[in-house]
């Protein structure tokens, strides 16, 4: 089973409502797909979003990395020589890891039909359904507590609120969630990037103090502020999250050995893909540090490769992977199936996507 093309194409759908964090405001996914034709006939899909604030892929870099290195790189390997053909998607450039991620996991949709299996089983076969929270965008206060009571009525028993952009108005905002939705709902909370190590720790312990049971803190300071991630980890008693912080294996253990993070946040955009995910999987296992599957504004595929991946997966205990739940319309054939907080797997074989409506034939 050779690889015989590989076409980039376009999609844009959009969002239910604008998507807010202490980076951004976005109201619509206009995302690469990625088709990678076998030489027997049988199609892998993939995706990148152009998330240029935190991987600094545009959707210009996406698509000349894909088709003038990743492509000419690759084109006539056997699938079936998973590993050669990852050598060289991942040594023929550097970094551009939503590119890379793109190819590679459509290259694993097409190695996982070949095995006639779903993806999930191939990757380890944990569970065949996981659960995702939901992200509440930051916003005033009032506007996310009411968005958290929604979340709930549609089924969601995990919230991923967004703040990071006022320090004491971002307790607030926790703290009328936490009293719009009750004792039982789980809360995450995700600053990306947005308080400094001291207030980081001042607001998390006032957190802890007012008794809102955090869950989890995501990437409190700077991506860079590995000596700000040990401050923190090492002065609250809420878990931290690193999310922008690590983006490779050998962040994930330069996190994990300086006691930087107490959770990892593993994102296919930032890995690069399944084929480095799965490292940093084999190194959170190694020292029993768990890891959260997250995703950019992604749409059903590259979700759907993320989901295969945590269900595969039993050190990925957390998932947010609201992505098509952010989403007005689901452009796409086949694949996971999406039911408020729950995500099944297909069981045909692959990632399960059949068709994008960028490529007609
Ligand atoms: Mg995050």
């Amino acid at each position: 089973m050779k690889i015989s093309r590989i076409e980039v194409g376009e999609v844009h759908i959009p969002l239910v409502t604008p998507f807010k964090t202490a980076l951004r405001t976005v109201d619509s996914v206009n995302d690469l797909v990625v088709r990678v034709t076998a030489d027997d006939g049988r199609t892998g899909f993939g995706e990148a979003p152009p998330t240029a604030v935190i991987t600094g892929d545009t959707l210009g870099s996406v698509r000349c990395a894909i088709e003038d290195f990743i492509a000419p790189s690759i084109l006539g390997m056997d699938i079936e020589n998973l590993d050669g053909v990852m050598e060289k998607l991942h040594g023929c450039i550097l970094k551009n890891t939503s590119a890379k991620a793109a190819v590679d996991m459509a290259v694993y949709d097409l190695y996982a039909q070949s095995c006639g299996k779903p993806l999930y089983q191939v990757l380890g076969g944990r569970r065949a359904q996981i659960e995702t929270d939901l992200t509440i965008s930051v916003n005033p206060v009032e506007e996310m507590a009411a968005d958290s009571i929604k979340a709930v009525a549609q089924g969601f028993h995990i919230l991923k609120i967004k703040v990071g952009k006022e320090g004491r108005e971002d307790v607030r905002r926790i703290q009328a969630i936490r009293e719009a939705v009750g004792p039982a709902v789980r809360l995450r909370v995700d600053a990306n990037q947005g308080w400094s190590a001291k207030e980081a720790v001042r607001i998390i312990r006032s957190l802890e103090d007012k008794g809102l049971d955090i869950d989890l803190v995501e990437q409190p300071v700077k991506a860079h502020d590995f000596a700000g991630m040990q401050y923190v980890t090492a002065n609250v008693a809420t878990p931290v999250l690193a999310d922008e912080s690590v983006f490779s294996t050998e962040d994930a253990i330069r996190l994990i050995q300086g006691q930087a993070a107490d959770l990892i946040n593993i994102k296919l955009m930032k890995t690069g893909g399944i084929h480095e995910a799965l490292k940093i999987c084999a190194v959170a296992e190694t020292y029993g540090v768990e890891c959260m599957i997250g995703c950019m504004l992604e749409s059903k595929i590259a979700v759907s490769a993320a989901a295969h991946l945590a269900a595969g997966k039993g050190i990925i205990t957390r998932a947010d992977l609201d992505g098509p739940s952010l989403c007005s319309m689901d452009p796409y054939e086949g694949g996971p199936s999406y039911e408020g907080p729950h995500i099944r797997m297909n069981k045909t074989p692959g990632i399960g996507i059949v068709s994008a409506p960028c490529f007609t034939s």
